[in-house]
Parts: structure tokens; sequence; C-alpha cells
């Protein structure tokens, strides 16, 4: 957080999500990450003359998918246009975007500030296409060019300037990331360049309704510097303010390595983008139906997950947080509880119900989880299934076997991918419930005539009964239920 009473940030974020469709955006070649460079390439994605761009279907797909989880309007007729500039990335010499009829409008991204419930108003999102990268052979005078990337398509997730700190831009960038893994429409991967974040930010003083003149960083390209280019940038421009200065409106790029920024360029304006509607692509029209499919099958947001996690299971938030990291780990958690004897949603949770349901999340959440991550594995890689787990918390919570016993239990599951059952039957570990067996056990102790004396002290001093239980567990080789023992020998005690 920038240091300031005076002034208080104000950002907006511009996000680029590369989709994980099988095929670029407008035509056949793959799109999928990497290979040996120009190795996903055709005709259309070289700009060569008479090629002509077909969408894919998938594209427009993964597009809805995310307006609909962020809350927005979707057009049933948009528009894809060409956005000129030449640059040797982009062969075409135009780069076909969506300017004033996007595909998805307002709406909004919800995520955890700390303890703190936040949402940030979305502008729109938008589909485009990725551009080819350039590779500058340094301090030569060669500069080579992959077009592999060129034509992958795009979102545009733009952020109303609503965000007001770094921090808080740094959990809207993370929470982006985890909603489009959730939605299964990209990897979210900020190394590989999946995820791209462009920041605005300008300053006000505090209180002020009005907007101050913003710059755009650039070239933020990983998690960690999000938040440090932003509380630079606060910083730089509280500076200029104060010693008399103005901000002015210009395109700064990031130096990770140096931890500072430099201008790259004054800010263009949309009209020098000679914008206008792709010639080549028809109104982009969305059939009613289809998105009515589209929003019947989209997974659930992390948001709601976390929701349903307190409301409905009333886990705590820090369990929440942590069971709704990645979708995986979410469906592995909802199959443990079906494995545990959980009703499926939206049937109503018992108490009884409800404690089973922490107990679960927490034999996850604590033990397998810190287990995987010590070996450095995934949820997708535990040698535990979810219906194991569910089954080693059945038997706890119907007291076939003791927590302590759990445990044991779990670290064999864990080392020998046996179930439960197995193990508790090798070990033969299974808990004795039975009140006549338990009776008996504890009849012959305290019928014992050595043990007459030992009774008749008890009479005088009850702390004795220990004494008694433990004796007559050991008659069962320690597998009596030890409470249900304790209350049958407190009876018989009190008959003497
Ligand atoms: P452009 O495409 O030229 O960058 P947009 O109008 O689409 O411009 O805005 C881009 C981003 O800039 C949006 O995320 C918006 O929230 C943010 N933004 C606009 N004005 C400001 C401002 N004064 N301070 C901080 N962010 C701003
Ligand atoms: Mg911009």
């Amino acid at each position: 957080m920038a240091a300031s009473d005076e002034f208080e940030p104000v950002i907006g974020l511009e996000v680029h999500v590369q989709l994980a469709t099988r095929s670029k955006a407008f035509c056949g070649a793959q799109a999928e990450y990497g290979g040996p460079p120009n190795a996903h390439i055709d005709p259309y994605t070289l700009g060569l003359p008479g090629a002509l761009p077909v969408l894919n279907h998938r594209t427009v797909e993964y597009a809805i998918r995310m307006g609909l989880a962020c809350h927005c309007d979707i057009a049933l007729k948009s528009e894809l246009s060409r956005k000129h500039y030449f640059y040797p990335d982009l062969p075409k010499g135009y780069q076909i975007s969506q300017f004033d009829q996007p595909i998805c409008q307002n709406g909004f991204v919800e995520f955890m500030l700390g303890s703190e419930r936040r949402r940030v108003g979305l502008a729109r999102i938008h589909i485009e296409e990725d551009a080819g990268k350039n590779l500058h052979i340094p301090g030569g005078r060669t500069s080579l060019i992959d077009y592999n990337r060129a034509g992958v398509p795009l979102i545009e997730v733009v952020s109303l300037p609503e965000i007001s700190s770094a921090e808080e831009a740094g959990e809207y960038l993370r929470a982006l990331r985890q909603l489009v893994r959730f939605l299964g429409i990209s990897d979210g991967n900020m190394d590989e360049g999946s995820l791209r974040c462009d920041a605005n930010v300008s300053i006000r003083p505090r209180g002020s309704r009005t907007l101050g003149q913003r710059t755009e960083l650039k070239n933020i390209n990983s998690f960690k510097y999000v938040q440090k280019a932003i509380e630079h940038e606060i910083l730089r421009q509280i500076d200029i303010v104060q010693s008399g200065g103005r901000v002015i409106m210009e395109t700064r790029g990031w130096d990770a390595a140096r931890g500072t920024s430099r201008s790259q360029r004054k800010k263009e304006e949309a009209h020098d983008y000679r914008y206008l509607p792709d010639p080549d692509l028809p109104p982009l029209l969305i059939d009613p139906l289809w998105l009515r499919s589209i929003a019947e099958t989209l997974p659930k947001t992390p948001m709601q997950r976390r929701d349903q996690y307190l409301e409905r299971l009333g886990l705590s938030p820090y369990d929440a947080s942590v069971l709704t990291a990645e979708r995986e780990l979410c469906e592995f958690f909802d199959r443990v509880l079906i494995a545990a004897g959980l009703p499926p949603e939206p049937t109503e949770l018992t108490d009884a119900q409800r404690t089973r349901a922490k107990q679960s999340a927490n034999w996850l959440s604590s033990e397998l989880l810190g287990l995987l991550n010590k070996d450095n594995r995934t949820i997708t890689e535990s040698p535990v299934s979810a219906e194991s787990l569910g089954e080693l918390v059945r038997y706890i919570s119907d007291a076939v076997i003791s927590g302590k016993q759990g445990k044991e239990v779990f670290a064999k599951m864990y080392e020998s991918r046996e179930t439960p059952t197995d193990i508790i039957e090798r070990l033969g570990l299974r808990q004795i419930s039975d009140p006549e067996i338990i009776t008996a056990a504890c009849r012959k102790v305290v019928d014992d005539p050595a043990m007459q004396k030992q009774v008749e002290k008890y009479k005088q001093n009850p702390k004795l009964l220990g004494f008694f239980v433990g004796k007559a567990l050991a008659e069962t080789q320690g597998k009596a239920r030890p409470e249900l023992l304790s209350e049958i020998m407190l009876r018989l005690l009190s008959e003497k």
C-alpha cells in the first residue's frame, strides 16, 4: 500500500486471457503453446492474400462462459472489428478484436480481500486474437519472429477503475486466474503468457470523486510483480504531483530486473487504430437456445463453492478458501462427502451431517493435502482416492474405529493405496460396539474373585474406574469402544 494520507490510488486492469481451444480463433492452425517456431501456421495466420477467416465456435463459447460467470450482459449481436497497427508480429496489418459492440458488457468479479468480500465492476469482456512473438537477438542486428501464437484466441477482461490498492489488484487478478481455471477455458498460466495484465493507475486527492490522469503499465508478466509494479507507479505519481509536476498519459513498461518502469510511448487514442467492422466476418449472432445451454452447463464459480461450503457445510472461511483453490480439489471434496454418506446437494444437512462434512474437510485439508504438498503432488495424483477418504471418515464417525486408529489407517492408505476396509480387516482394527460383548468383558473383570478387594476400594475412591476400564479393555484386545465400555463399567460397579 502506497503510504500517503493525501492521495488515494485508482486502478483499472485490462487482463488478456488466452483461451484453451485446440485451433486458432479464425483458422484451423493449432493453438497449442510452444512447439518449434512457426510450426503452427497456415495461410491465414500469415495474412497471405485470399485467406479468409472462419470464427472458431469454441472461442465464442468460452467468452460467453466467462461473461456469464462474471454476471455480464451477453450481446446476442456483436461485431468483430479490425484494429490496425503495423508491427511485424502482426502479418495481416490488423488485429481482429471487438470495438464498440463487444460480446459481454457490465458485470463484476467477486473475490476475498483478507476477510472482506470485494466486488470489482467490469466494463466489458471482448474476443480478440493474439499476435506473434518477436525475439530480438541481444547485441545483434537480428530479430526473429515466431507466428505460433499469432491468431490464438484471447478474451480481454476490462475492469472499471474501481480497484483501490495494489494488494486488491493482485487479489483481483488471482481471482480471475482461479475463475478461468474453474471454467475450464484457460490454464491461466502467467509464466507462459496465458494470462497477461496491463495496469492503469492514477491517483487523486483522498475522497475526491473525479479521476486523475492515468498511465498504463505494460509487461507485468508474473504475479509477483503485479503488486510491486503498481505500488511503484503509485509512488512515482505521488512524487510527481508533490513536487509540483503533472502526470502525463503514457504507456510505461515495467522492468522487473530493475524494479522500475520507463516510458514507452505516448498513449494512442482509439481513432489511431482506424477500427472498422471486419468485412470478411459477418456480425456475430448468438442463438438464445445455445446461450441457455451454456448457462445451464456452467461449472460453479469459486465464490459459489465458497458460499456453499460456508452455508451448507458450515466450514470455516479458512477451510473454504483452501478447498476452493482449484476446481479439481472441489470435485474431489464433493466425492469425499458422498462417500462419507452425505446426501448430495441441494439437500440440507442435519447437525450430525455438518459435523461429518467438517471432519471430511479436515481429513482432506490437513491430512491429505499436507502429505501431498510434502511430496509435491497435486490432488489428481493422490494415492488416496476420494472414495477411500470418505469411507475412512464414515468408519470414524460410525465409531467402527477410533480417531487415533483412523490416523494409522490413513497413513497406510497413503502408503499402499489400499482401501480403509481392507486395512481395517487386515489389521483387525474394527472396534467392538456390541453392548453385550462389552458387558460380558466388564463382568468378567468385576466378578473375578481376585478383584473383590479392588471393588471395595472403588466404593471409597471412584477414581479407580480407570483401572477397571483398562482391565476390561484388555479383555477385548483393546477393541471395545472406550466410551461405551466406561459407561457399562460404571453401571456394573454401581450395582456392586
Ligand atoms: P484503453 O483501451 O485506451 O486503455 P479504456 O477506456 O478501455 O482504455 O480503459 C482501460 C482501463 O483503464 C480500464 O480498465 C479502466 O478501468 C482504466 N482506467 C480508465 N481511467 C482510469 C483512471 N483515471 N485511473 C485508473 N484507471 C483508469
Ligand atoms: Mg489499455
